[in-house]
Parts: structure tokens; C-alpha cells; sequence
């Protein structure tokens, strides 16, 4: 039905969500792999703290992500997660397990960007899901895992600088200390938060 007279056109308002609402990763694309080492009892504190295995961020965060995701599937690699956003409970419980600063944020100060839903832990898997070879495994707490730790096989070296090109290039920072973890350069505030990370959850 054609529409004759000239009518403003109403303004189409952005209805997606807020940059700082934490969403799920996957409700906004599939193609990531996840594995989510807290959700398991494989990680440094040999326990799962983490009540259920979700991919939950800062919706800004995940369209940084997706944007890296899209760099790296151009060049047949993807994007496999680690950890994202952690609640501040989380973090609270294992403060518990391990008091000790060198391996994990006290909750206590001003937390881990982890708890603000901005940071991320990853690597890349081949399109059969083969892990690169970044010369030590997530959570290797030694100088080998630093970016300026160059005593590595060659085809190493390259992977972390694949990574680290794709990742900054989607507007995240990397970490000195941790090939894995990317924080997201926000302009927001965000305080540590305890949205919870499980879909249904009990009180
Ligand atoms: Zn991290």
C-alpha cells in the first residue's frame, strides 16, 4: 500500500542492548568454541566454582569479540573461551581457596576485570578444532606464558602474534603476564558486579 502524502519518517532507535548489560555470548553467535575451565575441576584450584557453564559478558565486550571472530575466521582459526565474566561471588570463593594475589584478583580491592564482564580468556582452535600452540597451556602462571617472553619456537611466537593482532585490532588490550587474557578497552565505569552468571538460578 503505497503512502501518498510525505510523512516523517519516525527515527528508528537502536534497540539492542545497553553496551554494559551482561548478555550470553552464544545468544549472539554460535560459532565460538567454549571451554570453560572454572565450570570444570581442570584449572589451578582443581575445583569448579562456577555453577553452570555460560559465556556471559558486557554487551560491548561480546561485539568486540565478534568482530575478532570474524578476523580470525577469515584466516580458518576461531576463537575458543576459556573464561569470561565472573561474579564477584565467584571471585569471593576463590579468594577462599587461594589467598594469594600473584594468582588470583582480591575481592576485596578492586576485583578482576573479569568481575566488570570485560575481560576474556582465549585462544585459537583450527576449523577442527585443534588448539594453536601458544607454548604453554590457559593459566600457566610462569614467565614463559608473558608476551615478552620471546625464548619460544618460532610457529609460537606467531600464533600468540596472530592472536594479539586480531584481538587488539577489535579493540581489546592485551595483559603482560597472560598470552590469554584480552580486556576490552571500554569507555564505561563498571563496578564488579553479581549479576548472576547461570540463566535460572535460585537465591
Ligand atoms: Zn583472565
Amino acid at each position: 500500500m503505497a503512502c501518498g502524502n510525505k510523512q516523517q519518517q519516525p527515527v528508528i532507535q537502536n534497540t539492542g542492548p545497553a553496551d554494559t548489560a551482561y548478555v550470553y555470548l552464544t545468544d549472539y553467535d554460535t560459532t565460538f568454541v567454549l571451554d570453560l575451565k572454572y565450570a570444570t575441576d581442570d584449572n589451578f584450584l582443581h575445583r569448579a566454582v562456577y555453577p553452570c557453564a555460560e559465556c556471559k559478558l558486557a554487551y560491548e565486550t561480546v561485539r568486540g569479540l565478534i568482530k575478532a571472530q570474524q578476523y580470525f575466521r577469515q584466516r580458518g582459526y576461531r576463537l575458543k573461551l576459556f573464561d569470561c565474566y565472573r561474579p564477584r561471588s565467584v571471585q569471593y570463593k576463590m579468594w577462599e581457596i587461594l589467598p594469594d594475589d600473584r594468582y588470583v584478583a582480591n575481592p576485596a580491592g578492586k576485583g578482576s576485570a573479569h568481575n566488570r564482564g570485560l575481560a576474556v580468556d582465549l585462544t585459537l582452535v583450527t576449523d577442527d578444532g585443534r588448539e594453536l600452540d601458544m607454548g604453554t597451556g590457559f593459566d600457566h602462571f610462569g614467565e614463559e606464558a608473558h608476551h615478552d617472553y620471546t625464548n619460544l619456537p618460532d610457529t609460537v611466537l606467531q600464533n600468540r602474534q596472530l592472536l594479539k593482532k586480531g584481538m587488539e585490532a577489535a579493540g581489546f588490550d592485551p595483559y603482560p603476564t597472560e598470552w590469554w587474557h584480552y580486556t576490552y578497552r571500554s569507555s564505561h565505569e563498571y563496578e564488579p558486579a553479581d549479576d548472576p552468571l547461570c540463566r535460572q538460578h535460585t537465591n
